[in-house]
């Protein structure tokens, strides 16, 4: 007789597992490609109504094609997110269609390269106003919307690179640890009125951004090699899925993360954990 108890039990656990975000409304930026790609799909199957926002038409283009049965819950819109009457006009549309907003997820991103003393003024501007502006400006136009709900969630996509760093990369590393204090300051703004915001930090994920940054960096190797190279330096032996990051926007989306807000999550198979030292022999 224990064998169905046992059955009925996992049944249940397994039916709390999924994240239901029936009727919620969800922006994501950069959704196109990668981590936003991620995003869409994860909260596309979570029952939500997902809005991608990117400047890439044509990878728009294949998402819509992606979705075009599903029309009522996936639409898309090319936005340039540090643009801010580009962004204005964007969530002014999508509360016209949907007259609310649940969450935001803040993917759009560029990678940048130099060193303290060859970034480029034009360079640490682009990567500030795409990385770092573009996220003030898309809370800016979404949280009026959740302050009237009293309820929602943002979520911007920081980098392990906001807490310890690598050579070559001061603007975008820059524009990281400005995301982290934006995420605590407009958090602490929000949090009167139910609105959370959060940032995620990964570690490395396997996007077009990381393999074109694979392909400048790779030398003799292919792109997989040294994909695999940058897995072994991740204490879990891999790079990350971009669905993984969007398993947590989930969560930080849902009623389930209720009582986080502000937080800089790390999720990088504790590549920052690690002290960069081997012991000999091992
Ligand atoms: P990705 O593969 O390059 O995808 C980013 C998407 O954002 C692209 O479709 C891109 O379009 C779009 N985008 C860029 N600028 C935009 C703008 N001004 N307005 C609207 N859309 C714009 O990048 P990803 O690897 O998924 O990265 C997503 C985020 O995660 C970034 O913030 C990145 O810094 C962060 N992140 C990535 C990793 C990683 O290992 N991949 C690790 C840590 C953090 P275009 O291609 O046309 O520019």
């Amino acid at each position: 007789m224990p064998y169905p108890l046992i059955c009925l039990g996992f049944q249940s656990y397994g039916a709390k597992m999924g994240i239901d975000l029936s009727g919620k409304v969800v922006i994501v930026t950069g959704g196109a490609k990668g981590i936003g790609e991620g995003c869409v799909q994860k909260f596309f199957d979570s029952n939500a109504t997902v809005i991608s926002f990117d400047l890439d038409s044509s990878s728009l283009a294949n998402q819509n094609s992606k979705y075009a049965d599903f029309e009522s819950r996936f639409s898309s819109q090319v936005v340039d997110v540090s643009n801010e009457a580009q962004v204005e006009d964007a969530v002014t549309k999508v509360l016209a269609a949907h007259g609310r907003i649940d969450g935001l997820i803040n993917c759009a991103g560029i990678q940048t390269y130099g060193s303290v003393t060859d970034t480029t003024e034009e360079v640490w501007d682009r990567t500030f106003n795409v990385n770092a502006k573009s996220m003030f400006l898309t809370a800016k136009y979404v949280a009026p919307a959740m302050i009237t709900q009293k309820a929602g969630s943002i979520v911007n996509i920081s980098s392990v690179q906001s807490l310890m760093s690598q050579k070559t990369v001061v603007a975008y590393a820059a524009s990281k640890g400005a995301i982290n204090a934006l995420t605590r300051a407009s958090a602490i703004d929000l949090a009167i009125s139910g609105v959370r915001v959060n940032a995620i930090l990964p570690g490395s994920v396997d996007t077009p951004m990381l393999r074109t940054s694979a392909e400048m960096h790779r030398g003799e190797k292919s792109i997989e090699e040294v994909l695999a190279d940058w897995g072994a330096g991740h204490p879990l032996g891999r790079i990350a899925k971009s669905s993984e990051i969007g398993d947590l926007a989930v969560f930080l989306v849902s009623n389930e993360s209720a009582f986080i807000t502000g937080q800089s999550i790390v999720i990088d198979g504790g590549l920052s954990i690690q002290v960069p030292v081997i012991l000999p022999g091992k």
